[in-house]
């Protein structure tokens, strides 16, 4: 579903991802994880092209993302992203926030895609919420209406860059069951995030980041009981 082949990217002299490879089949859910600044975010987001690349290949669905011939606006209809800081537009409600794309970009009539917004609420258990602003609510809540936006352009792919991190602690649980559920649809997914209990129970392989590389592709059990770098080593006596 999602493959990179030998993909580098720089920021100025900075090598930000080197050389990375890694295929993601569908209905995989990966955690990506690593220490900070190692290029984590640069890495999830070249996938919908948020950043693009200096040379390789990235695909998704059979569709080369980094050739400046594709169609952003069908990648972006492919692939859901869920940011750390929700990112709602404050001056829409929960209900338009979740329909704007897909009236906008996919052209879906408006009966259709608020009948489709309220079906997503209630998966995320904020149906009674759909005509507050996001300023009316709270950190967890505001991104599940993230995640239920993402999931309203029907997409491929979600992708998530430490959704739970702004969060107060309380509310973490109530996002990672969001996610648990997602994850147990079929959805491919690929998450930044330090949740190692996510990762234990949900991924089904853990990808370790470090310098812009892939130091460790592991299964969760082998990756926390046994990891073979130093580096992932020293990252999860760290964590845990
Ligand atoms: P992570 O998500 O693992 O913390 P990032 O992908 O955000 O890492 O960043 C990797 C490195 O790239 C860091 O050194 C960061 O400072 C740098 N970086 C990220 N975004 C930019 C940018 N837009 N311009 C220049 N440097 C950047
Ligand atoms: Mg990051």
């Amino acid at each position: 579903m999602v493959s990179f082949k030998n993909v580098h990217k720089y920021f100025k002299d900075l090598h930000v991802i080197n050389d990375v490879s890694l295929d993601i089949r569908q209905g995989e859910v990966v955690v990506v994880c690593g220490p900070s600044g190692s290029g984590k975010s640069t890495l999830i987001r070249t996938v919908n092209q948020l950043e693009t690349i200096a040379s390789g290949e990235i695909w998704v669905d059979g569709v080369n993302v980094a050739d400046p011939k594709t169609d952003l606006n069908k990648i972006r209809t492919e692939v859901g992203f869920v940011f750390q800081h929700f990112n709602l537009y404050p001056h829409l409600t929960v209900l338009q926030n979740i329909t704007l794309s897909p009236i906008k970009v996919k052209g879906i009539s408006r009966e259709a895609a608020e009948a489709k917004a309220v079906e997503l609420l209630k998966k995320v258990g904020l149906e009674h919420k759909k005509d507050a602003l996001p300023t009316q609510l709270s950190g967890g809540q505001q991104q599940r209406v993230a995640i239920a936006r993402g999931l309203a352009m029907e997409p491929r792919v979600m992708l998530f860059d430490e959704p739970t991190s702004a969060l107060d602690p309380e509310m973490v649980g109530e996002v990672l069951k969001v996610m648990k559920d997602l994850a147990q649809s079929g959805m491919t997914m690929m998450c930044v995030t330090h949740e190692m209990g996510f990762a234990r129970e949900v991924a089904d392989r853990v990808i370790f980041v470090d310098h812009g590389q892939i130091v460790e592709d592991a299964e969760p059990e082998a990756f926390f009981k046994n990891p073979q770098s130093d580096r992932a080593k020293q990252f999860l006596s760290q964590i845990m």
